[in-house]
């Protein structure tokens, strides 16, 4: 061979795709797809199941054995079994010593066993290894190549080798293994796929409770008493009326419950006189979930867009335009242009637009694909910074178009505010705090507090 083509050979990447033989137990939904996957990585698959017989659902080039004969063939064995038949395979001990055994299973509630299911197959079989692999990953997922937003797989197992041969298989499979220690993890990652969207469960039920509430409070302001004092029928304004005054307002208190826990952190460090003590659990987890409280709020403001938009075509806003003309008819002058109004109209749209417009910028520097994109400065920066400024623009629109009804005893229907004033109560209470924080004799000891510095520190040298 000469000196070029050894130095091709060198360079050649190993091209063959032929990987170990590994098993699988039980045919189900999970140990077809994952077999299926596997075949495709170049691994050669062998079923232990309880029937042998080849049905058209199990992939074509994997062969189908009985578990102890299939077990037999591989030194990694995939157990794509529910826990509750575990004790299947303790007859099988013997063959399974040595065997790396993944255990995928998950339970149907959370905490549904004393010890995890990993963890009880370890218990049940002590020769074999056991790691927990799998689980997060969903038999659809993998069948139908959908796995970009569940890529990583969690991996945990005591014997460091047997962890590592399944996270070979887990790259092979197009996936990213995330070790995460020894079985004592395996509760834990058991947990994961039982989970439902726990960080959005306080804010949507949040967003529930408000929005009931302002909607029937809009409903007995603007429609029943209407109804009662002014003999008006205006039953249609649930439709958009109601929705578009109560979307603005969720909108705006969403956002500025996003920088209020910020605000009671300041509050508690600079009381505390240090960093170093956990906050109380409700602000911890307030904290947490700010991101989705921001993105609910950004979903009520487009929503309220969207209504504004239509409100020219409504029947309603025609019928008032038409009166007003037919009336300047009817009387034979034309009403001269209101500047301060055209002025207050035009404000109120303007600050309208420039906060949504930030309010879309906070929006999508929160996607993973963004933030991930900018540093830690320029992200604090956007959702600090501009988060504030989209906060403020957004108070005054409200401020601009509702603030004239402060003083309007007609606005006080059955002596209750309406509902831009109600809105306006957590905002401006935000607002006014930060700007005392921002106070050089108060922002400067905190800026010190969150640097490390303590009042009173208790490990003095
Ligand atoms: P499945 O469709 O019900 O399949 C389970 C398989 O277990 C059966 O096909 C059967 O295979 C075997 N089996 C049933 N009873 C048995 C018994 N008494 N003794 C021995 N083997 C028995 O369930 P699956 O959806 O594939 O789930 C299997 C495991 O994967 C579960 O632990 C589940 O929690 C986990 N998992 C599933 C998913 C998913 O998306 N499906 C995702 C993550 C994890 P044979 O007929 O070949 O013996």
């Amino acid at each position: 061979m000469n000196k070029n083509s050894s130095n091709i050979m060198a360079l050649a990447p190993n091209t063959s795709n032929k990987r170990e033989t590994v098993c699988i137990f039980g045919t189900g939904d999970f140990g077809r797809a994952l077999g299926h996957k596997m075949i495709q990585s170049g691994y050669s698959v062998v079923y232990g199941s309880r029937s042998t017989q080849i049905s058209n659902l199990i992939p074509k080039d994997a062969e189908v054995l009985s578990h102890a004969e299939a077990a037999q063939k591989a030194d990694v064995i995939i157990i794509a079994i529910q826990r509750q038949h575990y004790n299947f395979l303790t007859p099988l001990a013997e063959i399974l010593h040595g065997k790396v055994l993944v255990d995928i299973s998950n339970n149907l509630k959370l905490n549904q066993y004393p010890e995890s299911n990993a963890e009880y197959l370890a218990q049940l079989l002590p020769g074999s290894r056991v790691v927990k692999a799998f689980n997060t990953v969903s038999a659809w997922a993998l069948q139908s190549g959908t796995l970009d937003a569940s890529r990583q797989v969690f991996v945990c197992g005591d014997d460091v080798d047997a962890k590592q041969m399944v996270m070979n298989i887990v790259r092979a499979v197009g996936l990213t293994p995330l070790d995460k220690g020894t079985l004592l993890a395996a509760q834990e990652i058991e947990n994961y796929p039982l989970q439902l969207f726990p960080m959005w469960k306080f804010p949507i039920f949040l967003s529930l409770g408000l929005t009931t509430f302002f909607f029937f409070y809009c409903l007995a302001l603007d429609v029943i008493y209407t109804y009662i004092y002014e003999k008006n029928n205006f039953s249609f304004f649930i439709a958009i009326t109601i929705p578009n005054q109560v979307c603005p307002a969720m909108a705006l208190i969403l956002l500025a419950l996003v920088y209020l826990p910020g605000i009671f952190a300041a509050i508690i460090q600079l009381y505390r006189g240090t960093k170093y003590r956990r906050f109380p659990d409700w602000l911890d987890k307030w904290m947490l979930c700010r991101k989705q409280l921001g993105l609910i709020a950004l979903a009520f403001a487009s929503l309220h867009v969207v209504f504004s938009l239509v409100t020219p075509m409504r029947a309603f806003s025609k019928w008032r335009t038409s009166k007003g003309i037919i009336s300047q008819a009817l009387n034979n002058k034309t009403e001269p242009l209101d500047h301060t109004d055209a002025w207050m109209s035009d404000s109120y749209l303007a600050l309208g637009i420039l906060g949504f417009f930030l309010f879309v910028l906070l929006g999508i520097t929160s996607l993973p694909s963004v933030s991930n994109s900018v540093n830690w400065r320029e992200f604090r920066f956007v959702q600090s910074k501009l988060g504030y400024l989209a906060l403020i623009f957004c108070t005054a629109h409200t401020l601009v178009y509702g603030g004239k009804w402060f003083l309007s005893p007609s606005a006080y229907k059955w002596y209750l505010p309406n509902i831009y004033m109600l809105s306006l109560v957590i905002p401006c209470a935000v607002l006014v705090v930060k700007f005392v924080l921002i106070f050089p004799c108060i922002d400067k000891p905190l800026t010190q507090i969150r640097q490390g510095w303590e009042r009173n520190p208790k490990h003095s040298e």
